[in-house]
């Protein structure tokens, strides 16, 4: 068992694979945690054949054993949580003993997703694409000083009825024409605190007290790096921050905690929902790239949209999470390709940029710059070395780290956990071996 903690992201738009790497590293943690997010994150891991996708409860929970902990982070709907329960009991995984809800956690209430659905349409032409599940909301109400935490289910049923009716009459004034009744909302979340009340905890306790026992942790992020709400493409980005400042505010940890990062990047670039995306590709090329990856939501099974390696964005998300490694994913994707490219920088009305810019305009105008590698016949699919890779592969890793600034710790060619390179030398060898 290693002792480092190690915190494991996303470094583009989301979608990487997470979920492969986390349930492949799993072994070497006794704890998973997640410190943001809700259930709009889709993690789909295969073991032995069969698919599981994963939306709030970390995939740790997969290996017999392992803590997983939501963390206060996190805004957690109860009744997709017992959903996610109850699908991994049906499919012989229980989670008890073995899950933690944060007690100081923000609940998605029934009328979040409403609303959600509300904003967007409100929005119009500028959508932001999000997954209608009431998160954005629900961190609205965070913020705005009127969630309701998993704490509020389990204590003082007048105080919770107060805070119920008044947020229920604050949702009618802003839906037209809506009665709704808070009693029945309340009782739902009494009922949901009694089912909860067994996982919550004081997860930020636990991990101390883990930690100081010796064991290891690893951080697991939900969405990505360029969805944060700080550092990502705002406002196309989600309600929370999926960076690495993200583990210490979302469970309470110190940043001392953390002993390394490691980015999941694609081995191309795909975004789901709005906003630009310099490198995207249109036509036969985009097609491929998303077949051959079958580039679909796990949580809304839209299309993604699809383009070539951008190491402007991973160079960005080495330096605002402090990257030791990528996780590079999905090279077997790019397999037969006569040629693959790598987008350096961007050509812009403003001139040449170099570093990720704020300013939208600025991305959306972007013209990718290019370098051009050749392409690999000899397929990448399900190798376990580095030698097995063809010469032209191992030349576009190896480019691709100049460029971002980053070495692959791990490169994953398949789906499957044993579909996957550990780079000798470098810092997942370090962390998974002792
Ligand atoms: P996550 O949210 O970051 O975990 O990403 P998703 O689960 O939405 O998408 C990842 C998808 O790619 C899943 O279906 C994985 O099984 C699959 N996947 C992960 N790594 C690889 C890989 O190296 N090659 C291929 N072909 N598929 C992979």
């Amino acid at each position: 068992m290693v002792r480092t903690n190690i915190a494991v992201l996303g470094a583009q738009w989301g979608d990487e694979g997470k979920g492969k790497i986390v349930d492949m590293l799993t072994p070497h943690f006794s704890t998973v945690a997640r410190y943001q997010g809700g259930h709009n994150a889709g993690h789909t891991v295969y073991v032995d054949g069969r698919k599981f996708v994963l939306h709030l409860i970390p995939s740790g929970i997969l290996h017999p054993g392992v803590t997983c902990i939501i963390g206060n982070g996190v805004v957690v709907d109860p009744e997709a949580l017992f959903k996610e329960v109850d699908e991994l009991a049906r499919l012989g995984t229980s989670v008890d003993g073995r899950l933690l809800v944060s007690e100081k956690a923000h609940v998605i209430l029934p009328y979040h997703r409403e609303l959600d659905v509300l904003s967007e349409a409100r929005r119009g032409e500028r959508k932001i694409g999000t997954t209608s599940r009431g998160i954005g909301p629900a961190y609205e109400d965070k913020v705005g000083r009127r969630g309701i935490r998993v704490c509020d289910l389990l204590g003082d049923r007048e105080a919770l009825a107060t805070e119920v009716r008044e947020n229920v009459s604050a949702r009618n004034r802003i839906i037209k024409d809506s009665t709704l009744d808070w009693r029945p909302v309340f009782d739902q979340l009494v009922g949901h605190g009694e089912r909860m009340k067994p996982w919550v905890a004081d997860v930020s306790l636990v991990l101390h007290q883990t930690m100081a026992a010796g064991k290891s942790v690893m951080f697991e992020g939900a969405q990505a790096t360029l969805l944060d709400i700080d550092h990502g493409t705002y406002p196309f980005v989600t309600s929370s921050n999926a960076s690495v400042g993200g583990i210490c505010t979302g469970l309470g940890v110190a940043p001392k905690a953390i002993g390394g990062v490691l980015g999941v990047a694609k081995a191309y670039t795909t975004r789901v929902g709005e906003g630009p995306l310099p490198t995207e590709l249109t036509g036969e090329l985009a097609d491929r790239l998303r077949e051959t990856g079958q580039e679909y939501g796990s949580s809304t099974g839209r299309p993604r949209r699809c383009g070539w390696y951008d190491a402007v964005v991973v160079r960005y998300s080495a330096r605002i999470n402090g990257l030791d490694a990528i996780a590079l994913t999905k090279l077997d994707v790019l397999d037969g390709l006569p040629e693959v490219r790598i987008c350096t920088g961007y050509q812009t009305p403003w001139g040449q940029v170099t570093e990720f810019p704020a300013d939208l305009r600025v991305l959306a105008a972007a013209e990718p710059i290019y370098e051009t590698l050749p392409g690999w016949t000899r397929p990448t699919k399900g190798a376990t070395r580095i030698d097995e890779l063809p010469a032209e592969a191992r030349r576009y890793v190896a480019r691709l780290e100049e460029v971002s600034g980053v070495a692959c710790g791990l490169i994953s060619t398949g789906s499957d956990r044993n579909e996957t390179i550990i780079t000798p030398g470098a810092a997942v060898e370090r962390w998974t071996s002792a």
